[in-house]
Formats: structure tokens, C-alpha cells, sequence
């Protein structure tokens, strides 16, 4: 039987990247990454709206499972802030969680990502108007792949990372 130094279970964000990042920095180390559901280029959810209308609850669903996670098919915006969307400052600090998002916006725009735009909405005139308005205004920087962009960006982290990591 085949041995390995790592298993990481998923190969949704969190598992490619953990992947991504043993790679790098751990490169003697073999890693397998055991994924349930199917590889990218196979997840087809069988809805087309003619012969199958809603789900069939298939055994791996090709939305929320496979290569890539969750957020595959999704608009692939990754919010680049503290002030929502998760508690990763409070393990590592607000500086280094949001140097650590910032890396993973240059690993994503170096592999296929550098045509989509990042947003800010670090403007004072509309964080005023909220407030004149009882609302606040949430800092965030946005890097908007596109669901297209994503797609392309989740290809080259498999190509990239293929030939040394072991996904079954
Ligand atoms: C429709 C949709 C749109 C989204 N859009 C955005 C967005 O634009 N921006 C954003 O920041 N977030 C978005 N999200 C949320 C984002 O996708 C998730 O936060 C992210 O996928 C979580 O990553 P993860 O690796 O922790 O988990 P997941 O992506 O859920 O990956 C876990 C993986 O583990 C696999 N797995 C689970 N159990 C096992 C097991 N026992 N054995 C083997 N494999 C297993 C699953 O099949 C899955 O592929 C969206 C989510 C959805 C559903």
C-alpha cells in the first residue's frame, strides 16, 4: 500500500491550498488529498430544466463536492477584509490575516486570475452617507474572478500541482 507524509480530506480551498502550500514549503513531503466527490472537468449537476427539473440528490453532488469545493461554479469573489466573512484574525491577528488573504489574491492572479478586477470601497463620501443614513459602511477589498475566471484559475492549481501531489 501506498504511504504518504500528509492526507488532507477535500479538495475544496482550504485542501488545495493547504496542498499548495506543503508543496512549497515542505517539498519532500508526499501529500495525497482524498476528494468524495469528482474531478473538475466531470462535475455536471444532471438539472437541465427539460428530462431532470430538480434535484435527484445524486450520491456526490456535483455543486458542492469535487475538485475545487463548494464555491466552483460560484461568482468567485474572495473578500479580502476582517470585518466579515470569517474569524481568522482572531487566531493570527488583523495584520497577518489580512497579508495571508493577500497572498492567496496573488496565488490566484498568478494562475490565471490577473484579468479580473480587484474593488475597493474605500471611499469616505459613501462611508459619510451611511452613516448620515444608520448604516456602516464594511472596509473590503474584492478580488471578482468571474465564474468563468475561477473555473480557469481551479484547472491550472490541479496542473500546477498534479505531477506532486497525489489526488485520489
Ligand atoms: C454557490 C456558492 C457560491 C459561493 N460563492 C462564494 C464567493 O463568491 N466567495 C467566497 O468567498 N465564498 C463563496 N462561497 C463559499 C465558499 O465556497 C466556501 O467558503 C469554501 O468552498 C469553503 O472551502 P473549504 O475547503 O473549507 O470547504 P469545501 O469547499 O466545502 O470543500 C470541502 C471538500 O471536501 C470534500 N469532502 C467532505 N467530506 C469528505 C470526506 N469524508 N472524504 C473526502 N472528501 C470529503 C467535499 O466533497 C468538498 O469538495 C460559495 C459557496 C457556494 C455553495
Amino acid at each position: 500500500m501506498e504511504k504518504f507524509n500528509v492526507a488532507i480530506v477535500g479538495a475544496g480551498p482550504g485542501g488545495i491550498f493547504a496542498a499548495y502550500e506543503l508543496h512549497k514549503l515542505a517539498p519532500s513531503l508526499s501529500v495525497v488529498v482524498i476528494e468524495k466527490g469528482k474531478p473538475l472537468e466531470k462535475r455536471k449537476c444532471p438539472i437541465d430544466g427539460v428530462k431532470i427539473r430538480s434535484c435527484i440528490n445524486c450520491p456526490s453532488c456535483s455543486i458542492m463536492n469535487g475538485f475545487g469545493g463548494a464555491g466552483a461554479f460560484s461568482d468567485g469573489k474572495y473578500n479580502i477584509t476582517n470585518e466579515f466573512g470569517g474569524d481568522l484574525y482572531q487566531y493570527v491577528g488583523a495584520k497577518q490575516a489580512i497579508e495571508l488573504m493577500e497572498y492567496v489574491d496573488t496565488i490566484n492572479v498568478e494562475n490565471g486570475g490577473a484579468a479580473s478586477r480587484l474593488f475597493a470601497n474605500d471611499r469616505p463620501d459613501i462611508a459619510k452617507l451611511c452613516l448620515q443614513n444608520d448604516l456602516h459602511l464594511l472596509k473590503a477589498k474584492v478580488r471578482h474572478l468571474g465564474t468563468d475566471i475561477n473555473y480557469v484559475v481551479l484547472e491550472n492549481l490541479f496542473n500546477a500541482l498534479k505531477d506532486h501531489v497525489k489526488f485520489i
